[in-house]
């Protein structure tokens, strides 16, 4: 995840605004879980004005009156919204103010009404609580249940062909090359990111551009020439379309541009979501595919999603922007913070269809997944320029990373991150799925129909 870039946007259903300018009582309760008549109840009760989700918790606004009552109760705990404030997880490594709340990438914190009135000023990182109160929205609460649809036999087996053990193993040895973007290390991996796809049966190529300027470093370091592995498998009917699966393989540590000092393994951050392209890849090479598949790793992320960036700047001026029929993009995908194996899917409000798409996947192909449905968009991550670009792109990734204490850290290792096999496992089952149906399968097991 990239420190630079932050943007919140938020629409979601919602019976009240929130009382902003009138100072109410808040409680904070916790929702994980309850079902969509509990939840509906909870927001209905008397003495409740407003409500607001935020992934697993409902914040409650209450008549002065029965303010006692809900206080009263377990797993309760006041919180006041004129003081609230959102953010994005990356600036959780910045402070040591503690946060109220957290669902995936956000935070809600308690601010002075004072600081927030002048935070855009200030440079203060964040946005007010949204006016529909909905900054993520756990599945299980949604009135729609996810689907879960009748699994396709042949996409079922491509499921199967998804080897948590083996994404494992290579995002271990992508995490022992230090991969900063200005390493000289980091063409060796890139080096061996092209060889996995040529062994995937993919076309390799790279994508090279300059990477100078907007590093947010000081100072600033010389201009590196740097590239974005890419491995194609051609369509068979209409190779023309393209779905670009992709997950940055840079990494970094406390020092955002320090190329050779100190370790900067980047194991959750984001070996895992190269491994998981890569794994992808894998598992698609026994089957064709209607449309093309473009798999890549991007570079320069860490210092301002510049290889995603340039990229899709590339396609706009060859005009093969318009080919790209979707954006699946891959970025921490193994520290399961809570336990629960949360994953996030998390795309624009226009494009929440592709979200259920990608949620009822996970419901049929890989249910022990819960799924945290977010159109809460932080420009954080390399899907933030295709959907500027009018492509349809989802980012799918862990529940929790401000809890990643190793983030951006030099003990960014595969021995701190979480139940990884199972999460990581879970969400490129769904993903696969997903992508099974965006590229259209042709036949799986070439022998087998011979
Ligand atoms: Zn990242």
């Amino acid at each position: 995840m990239s420190r630079l870039r932050y943007l919140l946007l938020v629409a979601c259903l919602f019976a009240d605004k929130p009382a902003i300018a009138e100072p109410t009582p808040t409680v904070i309760v916790d929702i994980a879980g309850i079902g969509a008549s509990r939840l509906a109840e909870l927001k209905r009760e008397t003495g409740v004005r407003w409500s607001a989700e935020f992934g697993q918790e409902l914040l409650l606004g209450i008549e002065p009156g029965a303010l006692r009552d809900w206080q009263a109760r377990p797993g309760v705990r006041p919180a006041a919204p004129e003081e609230l404030w959102v953010r994005g997880h990356v600036c959780a490594h910045q402070t040591q103010q503690p946060a109220l709340s957290r669902v995936g990438g956000f935070e809600l914190l308690r601010m002075p009404p004072g600081t927030l009135r002048h935070a855009a000023l200030a440079g203060v990182a964040g946005h007010p609580l949204p006016a529909d109160g909905v900054v993520s929205r756990e599945l299980r609460n949604e009135a729609t249940q996810k689907a879960v649809l009748g699994a396709s036999p042949q996409v079922q087996a491509l499921v199967n062909g998804i080897d948590a053990e083996r994404w494992f193993q290579t995002m271990s040895l992508l995490a022992g090359y230090n991969r900063n973007s200005f390493s000289p290390a980091l063409g060796p991996s890139r080096d061996w990111i092209l060889s996995a796809f040529e062994g995937a049966g993919l076309d390799p190529s790279v994508f090279e551009y300059i990477l100078s300027g907007g590093t947010g470093c000081t100072p600033a370091p010389p201009a590196v020439t740097i590239g974005n592995p890419i491995g194609v498998k051609a369509g068979v009917e209409t190779p023309g379309e393209w779905v670009v699966v992709g997950a940055h393989y840079d990494s970094r540590n406390s020092v955002r541009c320090d190329g050779t000092a100190n370790p900067q393994p980047g194991a959750n951050d984001n070996a895992s979501g190269c491994a998981g392209v890569i794994e992808l890849a894998r598992a698609f090479a026994t089957v064709e595919t209607r449309r093309s598949i473009l798999f890549m790793c991007f570079s320069g992320e860490e210092q301002g999603l510049w290889g995603s960036r340039r990229y899709v700047e590339s396609l706009q001026a060859s005009g093969d922007i318009g080919r790209v029929v979707h954006m699946l993009n891959l970025d921490m995908i193994g520290f399961d913070a809570g336990g629960t194996l949360d994953a996030q899917i998390v795309t624009s409000n226009a494009q929440a269809a592709w979200a259920a798409q990608y949620a009822a996947a996970a419901g049929t192909y890989a249910p022990e997944l819960n799924i945290i449905n977010s159109t809460s968009v932080a420009g954080n991550s390399d899907y933030w320029y295709f959907l500027q670009a009018g492509v349809p792109a989802v980012f799918t990734w862990e529940n929790g990373v401000a809890g990643y204490v190793h983030y951006h850290q030099s003990t960014d290792v595969p021995a701190n991150m979480t139940r990884a096999r199972e999460l990581a496992g879970g969400i490129l089952k769904m993903d696969v799925a997903v992508l099974a149906d965006v590229a259209g399968l042709v036949a799986l097991f070439r022998d087998g129909f011979e």
